[in-house]
């Protein structure tokens, strides 16, 4: 399964609508062994192509070796389709060369440069086989943080103990008060 967030798929398909009608590529490179997109890195069509993409070889060394540079890989490889469905092409496939890479492939050929409908696609490809993935856009890479777990338990314990005490006091101040002055002063105007 390919877990991104949302500003990166937003990102991609964006490139892709810009792009369109020629094919947009790029990857999305994350933390060594995270599996995480995080850093958007459109690159180059160098065919220019509505029908075919290439990275730049001197960008893609250049982005490569940033990444190796930076401790990262490439979580994410992708490139639109602009008049086919978003499933890789025999070329793709002959040239997916990273294993542990989602392939990622984008639709526009029913939005074109417009907003629309756009196919959204992830894949494995390895060996010449491909796999398709889940794909599930988070807001954000939020890990689950513990820390907030023990705080709902503390907001009961304050909540209950005002009300003990309030609640006593209204009633005996409100209870006697009332109840003597009334009860006495009448009975003895009406007695005499
Ligand atoms: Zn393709």
């Amino acid at each position: 399964m390919l877990v991104i967030d949302q500003a990166n798929y937003d990102k991609i398909v964006a490139h892709a609508r810009a792009d369109h009608p020629d094919e947009a590529c790029g990857v999305v490179a994350g933390p060594a062994g995270s599996d995480r997109p995080e850093r958007f890195i459109p690159m180059a069509n160098a065919e220019r192509s509505p029908t075919f993409f290439r990275f730049d070889s001197q960008e893609q060394f250049r982005v490569w070796r940033e990444m190796d540079d930076r401790d990262e890989e490439p979580v994410v490889i992708y490139h639109s389709h602009t008049a086919t469905e978003a499933y890789p092409s025999r070329t793709d496939i002959a040239y997916a060369s990273e294993p542990q890479a989602h392939y990622v492939l984008v639709s526009t050929r029913e939005c074109g440069n417009e907003e629309g409908p756009v196919e959204f696609r992830s894949f494995r490809i390895v060996d010449g086989v491909v796999t398709e993935e889940e794909v599930r856009v988070v807001p954000s890479y939020t890990d689950p943080e513990p820390a907030t777990d023990p705080e709902p338990a503390t907001d009961p314990e304050p909540a209950t103990d005002p009300e003990p005490a309030t609640d006593p006091d209204p009633d005996i101040a409100a209870g006697p008060d009332s109840a003597l002055e009334p009860d006495s002063a009448p009975e003895p105007d009406r007695a005499s």
